[in-house]
């Protein structure tokens, strides 16, 4: 459950971002993608502005731009991801209270490999 003032800091962390600032260069590309991918929340269609939009991961090294939308109104969220050389969006809705500090923060950790699995496995097993 989404309250009132967890909304306010989801809200606050999209408009000052994560160092405080809004380039123009991310504003110009948050434009774009409003423009390219979602100019309306898919539930409850009110207009998204450069606030609700959040860039969380965007390299040159990796061609796939993946983009958070988050609705003032329904609270709903969306991830899209952009893949630059061939113009293709994929978008799907979210059912996360995360906030975009956290997003970044897990996609950060990567992928889990199966070595992973075997140490969570074996960390769970009973000693015999
Ligand atoms: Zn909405």
């Amino acid at each position: 459950m989404v309250t009132k003032s967890n909304n306010d800091k989801i809200k606050n962390s999209f408009i000052h971002g994560r160092n405080g600032k809004n380039s123009s260069e991310s504003r110009a590309k948050k434009e774009f993608f409003i423009e390219a991918i979602s100019k309306y929340c898919d539930r409850c269609g009110t207009p998204y502005s450069i606030d609700n939009v959040r860039i969380v991961q965007d390299s040159d090294k990796n061609s796939t731009t993946i983009i958070h939308f988050f609705c003032d109104n329904c609270l709903s969220n969306h991830i899209a991801s952009f893949i630059k050389p061939l113009g293709l969006v994929n978008r799907v809705p979210i059912k996360s209270d995360l906030g975009s500090d956290e997003l970044i923060k897990f996609i950060k950790q990567g992928s889990i490999s199966a070595d992973d699995v075997l140490s969570v496995y074996d960390y769970l097993s009973p000693d015999i």
